[in-house]
């Protein structure tokens, strides 16, 4: 019998070794089976992990400058982390004495905490300052469902900018519809349609931009397009539709 354990001991072997978007296209190459969530998420032993950044706190500079960089990723990003598995522990605690006094609690915050993590592990890769614009399948595929990739750019840039409060703009791959879609998310974890696979994450949090763009988020969400890593964003498309 397969526990849920063994299932995450198992996931984490095949996504640990395809973490990012340069192994991704690898495992691709090697008939790995790839998820549709290539993040690695979890340790060995099925507790969430923080990756180390894919680079230097300053690599986003002069876009996101390097001391957001840090503060976000470890006073905003890591206690999410630590957040999803201290509600997965009292989930289990729970489970084991019977006592659920506590059950929203822990289910808010595993929500929460969990979508925080999948978001910002998605976030850090979708960026670099490479830039460009998207190209092959990608392309055809966005074009398909926005008509053109200036439409779909203003689309993203508008529901981002106008997320209530704190939130993200999302592009999402939902495969029982075969469809792309933007989606506005508030918090980490609400305004989502189930199943939507998110390929490129835009955080709209205050925590992501607001040293260097104080109240100016639309100009921050407009500059973060010249830094998106395009083929990470490609190798996600693709492994959501495969
Ligand atoms: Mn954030």
């Amino acid at each position: 019998m397969t526990t849920r354990r063994d299932f995450l001991q198992n996931s984490a072997a095949v996504v640990g070794s395809i973490a990012l978007t340069s192994t991704l296209a690898q495992a691709k190459e090697s008939n790995v089976p790839t998820s549709l969530y290539p993040d690695k998420l979890i340790d060995d032993t099925g507790k969430y992990v923080l990756l180390p950044l894919p680079y230097a706190y300053d690599a986003l500079e002069p876009v996101i400058d390097a001391r957001t960089v840090e503060l976000h990723y470890n006073f905003h990003h890591k206690p999410a982390v630590a957040a999803a598995n201290k509600a997965e522990d009292g989930l289990t605690l729970a489970r084991e004495t019977g006592d659920f006094a506590l059950v929203k609690h822990y289910e808010k915050e595993l929500a929460l905490g969990l979508s925080s993590h999948i978001l910002h592990t998605i976030y850090w890769t979708n960026l670099s300052t490479k830039g460009g614009n998207p190209t092959g399948s990608l392309l055809k595929e966005i074009e398909k469902n926005f008509k053109s990739f200036d439409k779909f750019k203003v689309h993203m840039a508008a529901a981002t900018t106008s997320v209530e409060g704190a939130g993200w703009g999302i592009l999402g791959y939902l495969p029982a519809s075969g469809k792309l879609m933007v989606l506005q998310c508030e918090n980490h974890q609400k305004l989502t349609a189930w199943g939507v696979v998110p390929i490129l994450v835009l955080d709209v949090w205050e925590h992501a931009y607001y040293l260097k763009y104080q109240n100016r988020r639309a100009e921050y969400v407009n500059s973060l397009f010249s830094i998106i890593n395009w083929d990470n964003v490609a190798a996600r498309f693709d492994a959501a539709t495969r």
